[in-house]
């Protein structure tokens, strides 16, 4: 298995910092041994003007023998000597993505202590794969490549035998990639992709395999036209987990397409006001409400759910008084974002062991959200479809059962006070339902009944006397600390 990266370069943005962006010196050639094998990588050229970086990974077959990993699919599994030969060792398969993860590890994640600012920066690159197996031929190599940005995907295909021309093609492809692309993100594609095409992934698929695709998916995934087919075959058609990959890149690409807008909004309402001074923007009356509240419930241990980019938190973290603060969202790209808004990288011990920034979705129980003393839900229930929101109430309120939980969401009756906003639109895209202050307390009453909580409103912004205010917040206390359940899924009536 063999694939090598090229770049172009000046005196002054020389080649030869592919080396840095690998982690791997351009002067030596580097010797890694892993699971499936021995991987060496080593630079054929090393100038200012062009670099080159190979990859090549010599698989052992017999250790994959060992492991019961060595049968391809389509290869008789139990003829003894496809065992040991078959094309395990010569493609770029699975495996080689799997030496990529760790052989490249910091540079699959973007990180370059030495030279932090490399790896935000695109740059020519040309990434080829002599043997690429590709089941579903050139035609899936360019549906999945076409849309990721490259200037230009070139694919021929890798004749059975030159002898013999007449024996047609094999299934392997020769790849090259070309364009000005951030390298990781390009080695981001390679780790998904090329067990997707290979298409006979070698290990057993574990749970923790969803939560790998979409990190190594962040930033292109979620918006592929092909994201069902490269989600089925990298999970190996394993259903369940397939379902709820899908599930949880949907939400993403939705958080995607209209992740900045809330702000933008709330902003622009508020300059249709006649007033001398520099209105506060909504979201700033938001916070300052839900910290408010945080206060009187004196909580010190608190969850952020569905926190976005971090603004909350970093509120939190000014103020002493939250021991801990943990930060959850299903959007890998807002915890990024929120991840360099709060400088995570750069911050002292103490304020760090305060702060952790989850990836997870409301959707399902998660054991990480238990026994914290308040949880906020800003402006996050109305993100999800109203048939999915009994299953956050138990994840929330059965489940992870903080004794504080604060849920602020639009107040739909106020929209027609936003002279930019078309009658009868939602705030913004994304917003599956907007509610009036009725539906609010409807909801909000049967949960805490359900949940042994007791529950109490306040407005936030401008309380119009006609109809109401823009936004919403119901402060909900537990009135019982523990409900009996029988297991994992939400019952009529488990908590009455
Ligand atoms: N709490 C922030 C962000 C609100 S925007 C604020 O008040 O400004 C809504 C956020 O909810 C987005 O970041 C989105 O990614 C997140 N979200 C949507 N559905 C979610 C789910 N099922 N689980 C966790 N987070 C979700």
């Amino acid at each position: 298995m063999f694939l090598t990266i090229s770049t172009t370069g000046t005196a002054e943005h020389p080649a030869t910092d592919l080396g840095f962006l690998l982690h791997k010196h351009p002067g030596k050639a580097q010797t890694f041994s892993t699971s499936h094998g021995t991987a060496h990588v080593f630079y054929p050229e090393a100038t200012e003007q062009r670099c080159t970086a190979a990859l090549l990974l010599e698989v052992d077959p017999v250790a994959l023998v060992r492991r019961g990993q060595g049968k391809g699919r389509g290869q008789a599994p139990d003829a003894a000597l496809a065992q040991y030969v078959n094309d395990r060792p010569y493609a770029a398969s699975s495996l080689f993505a799997v030496a990529l993860g760790g052989v490249l590890r910091s540079a699959l994640k973007g990180q370059c202590t030495a030279r932090p600012e490399l790896p935000e920066q695109a740059r020519p690159l040309r990434i080829e794969i002599p043997a690429l197996p590709a089941r579903g031929g050139a035609a899936l190599v360019h549906r999945l490549f076409d849309p990721l940005g490259w200037a230009s995907v070139t694919v021929s295909p890798v004749v059975l035998d030159e002898r013999f021309p007449e024996w047609g093609d094999s299934r392997y492809v020769r790849l090259v990639l070309e364009g000005e692309l951030r390298l990781a993100e390009a080695l981001r594609q390679l780790y998904v992709l090329l067990p997707v095409l290979d298409d006979a992934k070698h290990y057993w698929i574990a749970p923790d395999e969803v939560d790998k695709l979409l990190r190594a998916g962040d930033g292109w995934l979620a918006a592929h036209p092909e994201n069902a087919t490269i989600t089925a075959r990298y999970l190996a058609r394993h259903k369940r987990l397939t379902q709820v990959a899908l599930e949880r890149l949907e939400l993403v690409r939705l958080a995607e397409v209209d992740g900045s807008e809330v702000e933008e909004l709330d902003n622009a309402v508020d300059e249709t006001k006649d007033t001398e001074e520099r209105p506060v923007p909504l979201a700033v009356h938001r916070r300052e409400a839900v910290l408010a509240a945080l206060r009187a419930a004196g909580a010190a241990r608190v969850l952020d759910l569905g926190c976005g980019q971090g603004q909350l938190v970093q509120a939190l973290l000014k103020d002493p008084a939250y021991t801990e603060i943990v930060g959850m969202d299903v959007s890998v790209r807002a915890l990024n974002t929120a991840a360099r808004r709060l400088g995570l990288e750069r911050m002292g011990e103490r304020q760090r062991s305060r702060v952790r920034l989850l990836q997870g979705s409301l959707a399902y129980t998660d054991k990480r959200l238990a026994g914290y003393d308040a949880a906020v839900l800003s402006e996050v229930i109305e993100h999800l479809d109203v048939e999915r929101l009994p299953a956050l109430e138990y994840a929330v309120f059965g489940s992870a059962r903080p004794r504080t939980v604060l849920v602020t969401t639009p107040n739909v009756e106020y929209n027609v006070r936003w002279e930019t906003l078309p009658a009868g639109h939602v705030r913004h895209g994304d917003h599956r339902f907007e509610w009036t202050r009725a539906e609010f307390r409807t909801w909000a009453g049967r949960v805490a009944e359900r949940y042994g909580y007791g529950v109490e409103f306040a407005p936030v912004g401008e309380d119009d006397p006609e109809v109401g205010p823009p936004t919403q917040m119901a402060v909900f206390t537990t009135t019982i600390t523990t409900i009996t359940t029988t297991n994992d899924t939400p019952k009529e009536g488990e908590a009455a």
